[in-house]
């Protein structure tokens, strides 16, 4: 078969008869092209400190390659700008800047656009340490930041000032799993040239596209999902524009933040399988919660792909689909009681982080640190992620734990 492209420019596949390739394609194969290296189907790891120049006047140049060549290891090699490539075509956007984690996406993000005097709107359910980054960090610095309710919708405009320079947004937010209204924040925030930026880690670019609704920056934890595999550690930033860009990737190198090219390669290769992994975790995820939701001791569960969760119109409306990780609030579990049930997990996993092969348990206690609390403190939440074992396995190990709790029980009526 002829090729379609130009063996050396590497230039992107074209897609027969026109149109965009549909997502599952487009994480097979984004990223440069193997004819453009060397034939590799996966970007080579290239790690660098120095970089040679031939002639002086090509090494007192060389800042101005910044943006989008390799002039020096901290601001990336071959491997991080094929990775970049490979995420601004995922996410929808115009360029992306690969950083050392996904923390770290975050406060590059927040300090490439506010400064002294500056106001900042955040959700109240971002991710713990955004928070205490916003609390350490930014507020020593003379940032003013205030929360809003995730629900808040159009009625933000109320909360903007003169002063606001950003609107900072997660959704479905950390532990609560509430969902915003991006779309409508966004035309507020559009209409009063505030920027606006999402962390897009729930989701990934293939269930939500920021970008697509006008949000300046898409940020995530490539650690996740993209990763898929729990050993390295990424974080991404993908700009609307190429003054967005130019302001992450300044942030970047202002602050040293460098990625490691071989976890640029690890997360390329994980791009490869994201799609059928993320099939996989969504339909392991549904039948848990189907199962979940029979077992007395379950109030709720946490998802907004599930039809009774209150964001679930707004998911509906504007993802694709849903990942592998929701919330199971229980009813009246003593603290001994949820001690035992995790004590009891076997295949279930006790750690932070999420997004790869195994499923995990953890206790997620949201109410303490936020401004508006949800309400329904009581009790215990449980954050599930639902990994790529076979669902019956999952269901047998959280049968076993739920048994336990009873047992207690039934011995403390006795008694
Ligand atoms: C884990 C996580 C991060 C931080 O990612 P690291 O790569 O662990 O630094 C950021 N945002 C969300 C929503 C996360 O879950």
């Amino acid at each position: 078969m002829q090729d379609k492209h130009d063996q050396k420019s590497g230039q992107r596949l074209t897609r027969p008869g026109g149109g965009a390739w549909q997502d599952p394609t487009r994480a097979v194969h984004a990223g440069p092209r193997p004819q453009a290296q060397r034939g590799l189907i996966n970007p080579p790891v290239d790690r660098a400190s120095t970089i040679i120049y031939d002639s002086v006047e090509a090494y007192m140049d060389r800042h101005q390659g910044l943006y989008d060549e390799v002039i020096y290891g901290l601001y990336g090699t071959r491997t991080t700008f094929a990775l970049a490539e490979a995420v601004s075509e995922l996410e929808a956007g115009h360029a992306t800047v690969i950083t050392s984690s996904g923390t770290s996406a975050i406060a590059l993000t927040l300090t490439a656009f506010v400064g002294e005097g500056d106001h900042l709107l955040v959700a109240d359910c971002v991710y713990g340490p955004t928070r205490k980054f916003l609390t350490d960090v930014l507020a020593r610095f003379g940032v003013e930041v205030e929360y809003f309710r995730p629900d808040i919708g159009p009625e933000i405009a109320a909360l903007c000032r003169g002063n606001t320079r950003l609107i900072y947004m997660e959704t479905p937010g950390s532990q609560t799993f509430d969902m915003i209204d991006v779309p409508a924040i966004v035309a507020v925030a559009r209409s009063r040239n505030i920027l606006t930026a999402v962390d897009n880690t729930w989701a990934t670019p293939l269930f939500f596209k920021p970008l697509a609704h006008g949000v300046d920056v898409s940020l995530a934890s490539a650690t996740k999902y993209l990763s898929g595999h729990s050993d390295c550690l990424l974080g991404t930033m993908t700009a609307g524009s190429e003054a967005i860009y130019r302001r992450l990737k300044d942030a970047a190198a202002r602050w040293g933040n460098c990625a490691s090219p071989d976890n640029c390669y690890l997360v390329h290769r994980g791009i490869r399988t994201l799609d059928a992994r993320l099939e996989r975790h969504q339909r392991t995820a549904a039948t848990l919660i189907d199962w979940f939701l029979d077992q007395p001791e379950v109030v709720a569960v946490r998802y907004p792909a599930h039809p009774a969760d209150p964001g679930h119109a707004i998911w509906k409306r504007d993802f694709a689909g849903a990942s592998g990780l929701f919330g199971v609030q229980l009813d009246r579990l003593t603290s001994p009681e949820t001690a035992a049930f995790f004590n009891e997990l076997s295949l279930f996993q006790l750690g932070s982080s999420w997004g790869g092969f195994e499923s995990l348990a953890v206790p997620a206690w949201p109410a303490p640190i936020r401004d508006f609390p949800s309400g329904e403190a009581e009790g215990a939440l449980i954050r599930i992620h639902a990994g790529l074992e076979a669902p019956q396995d999952l269901i047998a190990d959280l049968n076993a734990a739920f048994r336990r709790v009873r047992a207690m029980r039934d011995g403390k009526r006795t008694s």
